[in-house]
């Protein structure tokens, strides 16, 4: 199966126009060939999505946004992982909804989205009524939101930069902030905000957008005006995710602050204003010294040190 899209791809904010389809990469290093790294529950996620039973993860190899500093980074930025077809996809995705997960969580899905809505149509001509969710870096196409939400019924964007030169510093695109910004307009408008809102989990989301932001060691500046600009343009309603996890990967090698993790004292920084700017509905993190969290690709089975097997 050739997915159009591919042959002079404008799937992404990157616009390669590269042939994918013959092998070409562009940005996010890929082809046209379908590559995942992991499928199965995953209980990493916010209540919202892990439930009891799991969020139903798909991670692709492969991104369009090439942080250094990716916590996916075996997956993101050196590629790993197995080739799959339309058909195999579908198979292995119809196993994972046998084990009653709460949702399909398409991890990194904008550089194989051809393939995702193809997988979607079949799911839903299917009966699938499970909620699916677009689990993305935030650098997306604004005009691109619209077909995304034809299949999807809760986005997860990150927000990662409102600083264009460290945008530009972490992933070569000064123009992320106003990127992301549009692009989240659209899921708002779309979706509206997460829905329901139960940070037991007891009652897992069934749509609307969460957004993520992950604050990173020495930049706490750069938090605190993600936060402004978000209660600006969405106001306390909107559903936050603040993350402290950051760990230190390979690629923040003499990078300064990025060889060490988040302090207390940065995260309650930004913890503080999330209180005084009155965000009514937020994840917060345990700052925590292990790794449960940053996977660990090779072990392909469970490449989450804190999943249950
Ligand atoms: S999806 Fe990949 S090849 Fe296509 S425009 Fe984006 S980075 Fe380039």
């Amino acid at each position: 199966m050739t997915f159009a899209p591919y042959k002079t791809c404008q799937l992404c904010p990157r616009d390669c126009k590269v042939d994918r389809t013959q092998g070409e990469l562009g940005f996010c290093g890929e082809s046209a060939t379908c590559r995942v790294s992991f499928i199965g529950p995953h209980f990493g996620e916010e209540p919202s999505f892990t439930g009891t039973r799991g969020s139903g993860t798909i991670f692709f190899s492969g991104c369009s946004s090439q942080c250094f500093f990716c916590q996916n980074y075996q997956i993101s930025l050196r590629h790993e992982g197995r080739t799959v077809t339309p058909q195999e996809l579908l198979a292995e995705t119809r196993a994972l909804l046998q084990k009653k997960v709460h949702n399909l969580n398409f991890v990194t899905p904008d550089h194989f989205w051809p393939h995702i809505q193809s997988l979607c149509r079949s799911l839903r001509e299917e009966g699938v009524r499970v909620p699916m969710l677009f689990n993305c870096s935030g650098y997306q196409k604004p005009e691109r939101v619209a077909e995304y939400a034809e299949w999807m019924d809760i986005f997860l964007p990150d927000f990662k930069f409102s600083e264009p030169g460290l945008a530009q510093m972490c992933m070569g695109d000064e123009h992320y902030p106003e990127t992301a910004l549009r692009a989240l307009h659209e899921m708002v408008r779309l979706k509206g905000f997460l829905e329901p809102w139960d940070v037991t989990g007891s009652e897992t989301a069934q749509r609307g957008v969460l957004v993520r932001h992950l604050v990173l060691p020495g930049q706490v500046g750069n938090s605190l005006e993600v936060l402004r600009s978000l209660r600006r343009e969405f106001g306390p309603g909107l559903p936050l995710s603040v993350m402290s996890q950051f760990c230190p990967v390979p690629g923040c090698e003499g990078k300064k602050e990025f060889q060490r993790r988040l302090t207390a004292v940065e995260y309650d920084q930004v913890l503080e204003l999330v209180e005084e700017l009155g965000f009514e509905k937020v994840y917060t993190q345990e700052l925590q010294e292990d790794k449960a969290f940053l996977p660990d690709f090779k072990d392909p089975g469970n490449p989450f040190p804190g999943n249950k097997k």
